[in-house]
């Protein structure tokens, strides 16, 4: 019997539900900021990117409203129509000031960035090595592209150079030297568990073996290296990794992606990507937000904001008891972290996702707002609570989240 659509969706629906898997839409009705509303409650926010807490800044709206006033509020037309826009071209301007690179071009998501710029560089005959961890849109370009896809265990240098050298000697060979381009992806700071990457060691070894180097900055774009430039140019790389993602949702406080890069690479992508060509530019309420966003980071206000980002991260770190912090190869439940670089995301790891889901309800009682994540956002059994500061959040309610949160997983350890 043929199944309907309703009868698919219903089957497929309880999969999820057996597995502790789904979820739903949640209505948010305050602006992000360190507290918010659900249900008409309000809610210490420790759930959002807006680590900088741009996202409600008077600034940025400010200009989203002159924005709308004299360019409109939709670009109407793809940008290679008659979408380019002058708060567009104005935002890609100081975005490559900000990553000192030639150029940059604007996509109208992260998700969309990654998807047009990997599947437009690399193809069938090419070899994508790409970090375990990394973020969905990088899996999915790289699984769109259609070239040969290996994974290697997060950070693990060695497994890297393994694959790099599996990649070199398929071209070697091949007779008709078939394999044109080695790719290696990976993020600078990790989305998921707030942990660096080695990238000083991986640009070493992309450059033995011939490779380009993607590194998405995500959520390390206003946070590191100076006036909030990226993790790459903290470490003195910005000249050494060819392809510099960033997004411009997280500690911009807006939404979007780009692509910093040379003059061809941007020439390239605005004549093959298909996430840019086929898609209405972004808007220029947006555009000019962001902007103010990327003047901010680099001005004496976004240096004070980082400064507190910094210590609220220490505060939160320093109160929590040393029993609960375990080491990043554990499996053991509490705060994971690994060595390198403190970032504002914060995993706080319980296990089943039933668990996690328990006590992050547990804490909205409380009044704290930590959602649990869950495969497959994170390895199986490693569902958790995904912490994230801000620079907006007050030294005494990271404070109380940390006490709060251990009163309530030792609760949840009691009952089980
Ligand atoms: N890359 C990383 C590392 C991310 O964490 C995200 C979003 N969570 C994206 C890309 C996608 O960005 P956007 O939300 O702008 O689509």
């Amino acid at each position: 019997m043929t199944e309907t659509l309703h009868q698919f969706c219903e089957r497929s629906l309880d999969q999820i539900r057996e597995n502790d898997l789904h979820r739903t839409l949640r209505l948010i009705e305050s602006p992000q900021s360190a507290v918010i509303r659900i249900n008409g409650k309000e809610y210490k926010n420790f759930s959002s990117n807006d680590y900088l807490g741009l996202a409600n800044h008077p600034e940025l709206k400010d200009r989203a409203v002159h924005a709308a006033h004299s360019g409109g509020v939709g670009a109407g037309a793809s940008p290679l129509i008659s979408g380019y826009h002058e708060s567009l071209e104005k935002l890609q301007l100081e975005l490559a000031r900000l990553k000192g690179t030639e150029s940059a071009l604007v996509f109208n998501s992260g998700y969309s960035t990654s998807i047009g710029t990997i599947t437009s560089l690399f193809g069938s005959q090419d070899i994508l090595i790409i970090d375990k961890l990394c973020h969905a849109s990088l899996i999915d370009g790289a699984r769109n592209s259609g070239a040969k896809l290996r994974v290697f265990r997060h950070n693990d240098l060695l497994d890297l150079e393994k694959k790099l050298q599996w990649a070199r000697s398929i071209g070697n060979q091949d007779p008709n030297d078939t394999v044109r381009h080695i790719g290696v992806i990976a993020e600078s700071i990790y989305s998921m568990d707030g942990d660096s990457s080695p990238l000083s060691q991986m640009v070493d070894l992309k450059n033995s073996y011939g490779a380009w180097l993607l590194i998405d900055e995500a959520h390390s774009t206003g946070l590191f290296g100076e006036d909030g430039r990226g993790y790459i140019q903290s470490l003195g790389l910005s000249d050494e990794v060819e392809i510099q993602m960033g997004t411009l949702g997280k500690a911009l406080g807006c939404s979007g992606g780009f692509i910093a890069g040379s003059n061809r690479l941007i020439d390239f992508l605005v004549n093959s990507a298909r996430s840019f060509i086929f898609s209405t530019a972004p808007s220029p309420i947006v555009c000019s937000a962001a902007t103010a966003a990327v003047q901010i980071i680099q001005s004496n206000e976004g240096k004070m904001l980082r400064k507190n980002l910094g210590e609220n991260i220490d505060t939160f770190y320093k109160s929590i008891p040393e029993k609960w912090k375990q080491k990043s190869e554990s499996m053991e439940p509490g705060l994971h972290l690994h060595e390198g670089v403190m970032s504002p995301i914060l995993p706080w790891w319980v296990g089943t996702p039933e668990k996690a889901i328990q006590l992050s309800n547990l804490l909205m009682d409380h009044g704290f707002f930590v959602p649990a994540i869950r495969f497959p956002t994170v390895p199986k059994n490693t569902s958790r609570l995904r912490i994230t500061i801000s620079a907006s959040h007050a030294t005494d309610t990271v404070q109380d989240l940390a006490g709060t949160l251990i009163q309530c997983h030792e609760k949840l350890k009691r009952e089980s």
